[in-house]
């Protein structure tokens, strides 16, 4: 039985937002959590089902064009998680996920379909689809190491005054126009999948320090030789 003081984390929708092993970054928190003595207590939120208030962070994955148009209209109308962010929740929101936080997103023929408006940004298609490793320079201001991952999208997303750029992309297209992702105080946006977190642990540990404050270190050798492996196979030596 979770005590009261359990980090509350909770996944939305991996009924319709969940593809390239996005339901692992919920694992990586919560093996990173308990590793640092913090209990978890994690909700699956099915896309019929509320989305709780009382989380301490959110994750939402990416998907297909027609469930991230579902995903969209049932968030909006549930309104659950803003009201969790206005309270001060933590979010971490991938590929379709971080395009449904926006104002307008990109439909399956391209058509703008309203975001829930959580982030200032706006998606739309692009040229090509953007498949393949994603290699990024994170926001000096994040203190975070080279983030690497997987992108599959044919989403470009715009970034507004509201939001900064999460990274500078070295390798793939991210949002299109040499950044990756975007944050807004404790709202993180990312094209990243592979799962993200498997990938950067850092990140990781940047999510769940805005919810417990300051985490002791962990020996991350088994993360380190993926993520060296992975930016081998796509930077020059
Ligand atoms: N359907 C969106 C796009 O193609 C998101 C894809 C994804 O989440 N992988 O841009």
């Amino acid at each position: 039985m979770p005590s009261d003081s359990a980090l509350r984390i909770v996944w939305i929708y991996p009924d319709l937002l969940s593809t390239y092993g996005d339901q692992g970054n919920v694992l990586v928190l919560e093996r990173r959590a308990q590793l640092r003595g913090v209990e978890t207590e994690t909700i699956h939120v099915r896309s019929a089902d509320p989305v709780p208030e009382t989380g301490d962070l959110y994750l939402i994955g990416g998907g297909e064009d027609r469930p991230q148009i579902l995903a969209a209209e049932r968030l909006r109308r549930d309104g659950g998680l803003h009201r969790a962010v206005a309270g001060g929740a933590v979010l971490l929101a991938v590929c379709a996920g971080y395009q449904i936080m926006g104002s307008t997103f990109g439909g399956e023929e391209g058509q703008p379909v309203d975001g829930i408006g959580l982030l200032d940004i706006s998606s739309s298609r692009g040229a090509a689809r953007a498949v393949g490793e994603l290699v990024a320079e994170v926001d000096a201001a994040l203190n975070l190491p080279t983030l690497t991952g997987f992108e599959n999208h044919m989403g470009v997303t715009r970034l507004g005054p509201g939001v900064k750029a999460l990274s500078r992309t070295i390798v793939g297209t991210g949002n299109g126009n040499g950044f990756e992702g975007c944050y807004a105080g404790h709202v993180v946006g990312t094209y990243l999948h592979g799962p993200a977190l498997a990938r950067n642990p850092a990140l990781a540990d940047l999510l769940l320090s805005w919810c417990v404050g300051d985490l002791a270190p962990l020996d991350d050798s088994r993360y380190e030789a993926l993520r060296q492996e992975r930016l081998a196979s796509v930077l020059p030596g």
